[in-house]
């Protein structure tokens, strides 16, 4: 027997089955998006390593553990992009986007790799779909972006949804932040892993990021970081958290979210899910006013997010209305071979509508079309025979609750937008 090959560690393939869920994922983030007035931008999916070790920060996880780097045949030093933001900065400074407009706001949607270890809702490989608003320095951005997130994941149907929000400072508060940090961490220092060992000095911030259980217990009664903010810094967190309540956004405060890139500023959030198991970030992001202009571009302050694919199709998969949401397969059973040119003729008529219609010609009996729309998992049977084609009628019958009506074989697309609304084409 030859040899069979598997899918690398930490990837996977998206099977026919679940690729409505992407879809509908993709197309009511890019719906969404556009009603905020955003726009989209496709960058390669490898950039320079440089871009991702001085965007990121040299001292994260992302920069120092999981990085998929190698050289190319010309010599170059390349890397996998682990996240969206940096080379969407790179982007915007190296095609001058700056220039047009003094706001830009802009979503991606891709593939991303860390070489992480992957368990349920954590792979090597992953998408993310993000946003980015740069230019803009009011808290009411942040809010923006934040309420756009919520917003989304309501569109979607996800439930069980929590914002958590912090403000880590700006370059005035940070030192103000971190001496502070450092001398209660200080007093633990040798009980703390290798890594937080060496981020003391120069990166104490991401100590409250690392994910060693016995770290983290060392981590209770921290100070908040929040009264180390300098005035600025608190104002901007008070108007955003302002802002959001009065959306009606139910959040949490928690002093200890940094997130785990270098580049965060004033705000953080994270959106989490009570469905999603140890892994329940769904959505993460914050300001970062300093990255345009460390990458080569004038100061431009900057606020964004980004959530993975994978873990919305997870809690999607766990909804069981999720199918009332998506395109329901409507199955069109011609009951002997006389009515299949009529038939084809009418599922035409339906696709143009914008509604999914398999048509099984193969098969001319009731029974086994039945049996076969129960395969596919149809909502709705079309049956049309003898009968019907004598009364001019369509039998309509749906798979739910088994109940059946008659319908004029003209008012078909009135009976399919009165049961799904208007077809998704
Ligand atoms: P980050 O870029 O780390 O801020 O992550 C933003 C979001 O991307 C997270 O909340 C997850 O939904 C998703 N994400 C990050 N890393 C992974 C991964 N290794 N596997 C799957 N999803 C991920």
């Amino acid at each position: 027997m030859s040899q069979k090959y598997t899918v690398p560690r930490g990837t996977k393939d998206i099977l026919p089955s679940e690729i409505p869920f992407w879809h509908y994922i993709e197309s009511s983030s890019r719906s969404l998006f556009g009603l905020y007035n955003y726009q989209e931008i496709r960058t390669p999916i490898f950039e320079h390593t440089e871009l991702f070790e001085r965007g990121i920060g040299d001292a994260t996880d992302i920069v120092e553990k999981e990085m998929y780097t190698f050289t190319d045949k010309g010599n170059r030093r390349l890397t996998l992009r682990p996240e969206g933001t940096a080379p969407l900065v790179r982007a915007y400074v190296q095609n001058s986007i700056y220039a047009k407009s003094k706001v830009a706001k802009l979503y991606y949607c891709g593939p991303m790799f860390r070489y992480e270890r992957p368990q349920s809702g954590r792979y090597r490989q992953f998408h993310q779909i993000g946003v980015e608003c740069l230019g803009n320095a009011l808290p009411i951005a942040d809010a923006e972006v934040i309420a756009m997130g919520v917003h989304l994941f309501d569109e979607l149907g996800l439930s069980g949804l929590s914002v958590t929000i912090n403000s880590v400072g700006c370059a005035v508060c940070r030192p103000v932040i971190e001496e502070r940090l450092k001398q209660f961490i200080g007093m633990n220092l040798e009980n703390l892993c290798e890594d937080c060992n060496r981020r003391f000095d120069s990166r104490p911030l991401r100590i409250l990021d690392c994910k060693n259980v016995t770290c983290k217990t060392y981590m209770t009664g921290l100070p908040d970081i929040r009264n180390s903010l300098c005035h600025e810094c608190t104002d901007h967190f008070n108007y955003v958290v302002g802002y959001i309540d009065n959306l009606g956004i139910r959040f949490q405060i928690n002093p200890q979210l940094v997130r785990g890139l270098d580049y965060y500023t004033r705000t953080t959030f994270e959106i989490v899910s009570d469905q999603l198991g140890a892994q329940n970030a769904l959505c993460g992001g914050g300001r970062y006013d300093g990255l345009v202009s460390q990458l080569g571009g004038p100061a431009t302050p900057a606020v964004g997010f980004a959530f993975g694919i994978e873990r919305a199709v997870m809690i999607l998969q766990e909804l069981s209305d999720y199918h009332q949401k998506v395109n329901p397969l409507i199955y069109m059973a011609p009951v002997g071979f006389d009515q299949v040119a009529k038939c084809f003729l009418l599922v035409d008529r339906i696709r143009r509508a914008g509604y999914r219609v398999e048509l099984e010609a193969g098969k001319t009996d009731l029974k086994s079309h039945l049996k076969q729309a129960d395969k596919l998992d149809a909502r709705l049977v079309l049956i049309y025979g003898e009968t019907e084609a004598e009364q001019g009628n369509i039998l309509v019958r749906r798979m739910t609750d088994r109940t059946q009506e008659s319908v004029d074989f003209d008012a078909v697309l009135e009976f399919l937008l009165a049961e799904f609304g208007p077809g998704h084409g």
